[in-house]
């Protein structure tokens, strides 16, 4: 299949590439390629224009920068799951890097695209707004952060207006009596989430003080189980609490999605059994 004709400019800045998604109308940023190529060979996707920032210094790479862990937008999967860094500021998000697709969508999908894709089926959503991350997006009215929770508005949909581009994910570091951990029921051929969990917990004198449970790939975007959460909170950090937590999950997804590879009904029971299992990793990293 072959896509459209289309113009390619490679900028060298931020600035540039903002001003040629303004100038070049229904132009799209080109990342990794690896949700946006196939959609155009597929003609899901015809943009006139694509702007290629790869070849833009600093928006790549992974940094402490202060207390937070900065991750450009440009840093490929298998970049975020090797990270020194990463691995043990917020290990959490190195596995959930490691679990995307194959080798190769690894090295070559970058965490900008795949937040600015906004699959429902993706990992690092469902993981971001559970670790209350922010998006950094650049546009031709200069910087603005977004949290991740805002950032995810629905169905191939994101919070970025005209022109803007991620330029980075900002991610604070796990403390002493913290823990997360994310889980999905990949799809045996893409490895996208026929449904993931991802739980994080704050523990104090052996209660949780806090609770973030998120799940995706059952509803449009990312859903916070709020029913979950209150269900943890102040409980003993026992697997009681965690099977009961659990099975309040059910309450935060009226209406899930179903398709040819999984039933609504089916991903909302995947999804209870995948927080029994995010929750119990994240207790027992937060007690260390
Ligand atoms: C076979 C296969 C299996 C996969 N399995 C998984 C999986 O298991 N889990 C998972 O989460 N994902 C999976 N993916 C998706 C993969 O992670 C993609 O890399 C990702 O969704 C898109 O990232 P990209 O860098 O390739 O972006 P691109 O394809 O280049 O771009 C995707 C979209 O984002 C926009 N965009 C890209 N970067 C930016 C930016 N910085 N600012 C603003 N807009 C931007 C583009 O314009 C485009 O609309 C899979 C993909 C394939 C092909």
């Amino acid at each position: 299949m072959y896509p459209e004709n289309f113009a390619y400019f490679r900028p060298k800045t931020i600035a540039e590439a903002s001003a040629l998604l303004k100038k070049n109308k229904g132009a799209r940023v080109l990342a990794g390629g690896h949700s946006l190529l196939p959609a155009m060979k597929l003609r899901l996707a015809t943009p006139k224009a694509l702007v290629d920032i790869g070849g833009i210094k600093g928006l790549c790479g992974i940094q402490m920068r202060g207390k937070t862990i900065w991750i450009g937008a440009t840093t490929t999967h298998a970049e975020v799951a090797s990270s020194a860094i990463v691995r043990k500021s917020c290990p959490m998000l190195a596995e959930t890097a490691a679990q995307i697709g194959d080798l190769q969508v690894r090295n070559r999908g970058t965490i900008g695209g795949s937040i600015a894709h906004a699959d429902p089926a993706a990992d690092y959503p469902t993981a971001l707004i559970c670790l209350g991350a922010t998006v950094v997006a650049r546009g031709p009215k200069g910087e603005r952060k977004i949290p991740a929770e805002k950032f995810f508005v629905d169905l191939f949909t994101t919070a970025l207006k005209g022109g803007e581009i991620v330029t980075a994910v900002l991610v604070a570091p796990r403390g002493k009596g913290q823990g997360a951990a994310y889980v999905k029921h990949p799809h045996p051929a893409s490895r996208y989430a026929v449904a993931g969990v991802a739980a994080a917990v704050e523990i104090e004198d052996g209660r949780i003080a806090r609770a973030s449970v998120v799940v995706g790939g059952v509803t449009a975007s990312p859903v916070r189980a709020a029913a979950a959460e209150e269900a943890l909170a102040g409980k003993k950090a026992d697997p009681a609490a965690i099977s009961a937590a659990s099975s309040r999950l059910a309450d935060s997804l009226p209406d899930p999605m179903g398709d040819l590879y999984a039933s609504g009904e089916y991903r909302v029971h995947l999804a209870a059994v995948l927080a029994k299992r995010a929750l119990t990793a994240a207790v027992e990293r937060a007690k260390g």
